[in-house]
């Protein structure tokens, strides 16, 4: 007669040896601590799962959007020379501005866009205009550029005009 004190296994309901580290009938891995123990392999599962995922998102964010952005390069583009032309169209004037933009940083740009301020001649600003052009400025160069921009009040307000980049986006960048 077997003396030895018994326990059900709970996962096949046999009656086993309490010593049993593994149930002899199903052979599932009785301790929980044991990595074979279904549930601490079921943990370890997720946490590996979740690990990858994590892994994943942001190795293809980076991939995606390499960086740096715009505003961690602080001046990287600058507007040189800029000049304020008028031209006569079928939709009333229009202002074209020509200027070179000159890239100071060791990263390469594209869809810039200007922020277009003008002044009348005691210098107070009357206008605002946004322009945006979508080539690519490459790094420590210079790209001479044109920009049309509505006005909206008669063009004796206009005196001079300021060109600022507001934004650009690293050309590397995928989206
Ligand atoms: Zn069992």
């Amino acid at each position: 007669m077997n003396l030895e004190p018994s326990q059900v296994c709970p996962f096949c309901a046999e009656t086993i040896k309490v010593r049993a580290k593994v149930c002899p009938r199903c052979r599932q891995w009785l301790s929980r601590r044991s990595l074979r123990h279904p549930m601490v392999m079921g943990l370890l599962m997720l946490v590996f799962y979740f690990a990858f995922v994590w892994i994943g998102v942001s190795g293809l964010g980076k991939i995606l959007d390499p960086g740096p952005r715009y505003a961690e390069v602080p001046g990287a583009l600058q507007v040189l020379d800029s000049r304020m032309n008028w031209l006569d169209s079928p939709n009333g004037p229009q202002i074209y501005v020509t200027g070179i933009l000159t890239n100071q940083s060791p990263v390469a740009w594209k869809a810039i866009e200007f922020e277009c301020r003008s002044f009348d001649t005691n210098g107070a600003m009357v206008d605002v205009g946004n322009a945006a052009f979508m080539w690519t400025i490459q790094a420590h160069d210079d790209l001479a550029f044109r920009v049309r921009v509505t006005p909206v009040r008669p063009a004796t307000d206009y005196d001079s005009l300021k060109l600022l980049v507001s934004a650009a986006r690293n050309a590397r960048t995928k989206l």
